[in-house]
């Protein structure tokens, strides 16, 4: 990428993806990114990539979502436990609310996160959504 790419682009592309630090000293992983292991209080932490599958560990219908949300209403929130082991908030997707269930696998896919009013700027992020049986 050329290097006279916006900073708020390069910002935005850590959003889309699902981003944490993990400890050079213990291995500990963290999420959100952390700039001092609170384990064993290194300061030495890489950049993280998650895996992206994990499984829903709670989930809740949002029925009267808040402002910047409606155009996705109603939504299911959730929180994901991740392969690693962290626990994050997120929306869920691509799914019948019906057949949400805890413990159920999902993965993380870049969806529209919201709208600045009607300035029609569009934030992106991360989702995650049932993984579908293989046919
Ligand atoms: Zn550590």
């Amino acid at each position: 990428m050329p290097s006279s790419v916006p900073r708020h682009w390069r910002e935005n592309i850590k959003r889309y993806r699902l981003l944490g630090t993990k400890c050079a000293s213990c291995g500990t992983i963290h999420y959100p990114r952390r700039t001092v292991c609170p384990s064993c209080k290194a300061r030495e932490l890489e950049e993280y990539q998650f895996k992206g599958s994990g499984k829903i560990y709670s989930y809740t219908i949002i029925r009267s979502p808040p402002e910047g949300y409606e155009f996705c209403k109603p939504y299911a929130a959730a929180l994901i436990e991740l392969e690693e082991g962290e626990i994050v908030t997120a929306q869920l997707t691509d799914c019948n609310f019906d057949d949400l269930e805890i413990g159920m696998p999902v993965e993380s896919v870049i969806r529209r996160m919201f709208a600045y009013g009607e300035s029609g700027i569009i934030v992106y992020g991360y989702k995650f959504r049932p993984i579908l049986p293989r046919m």
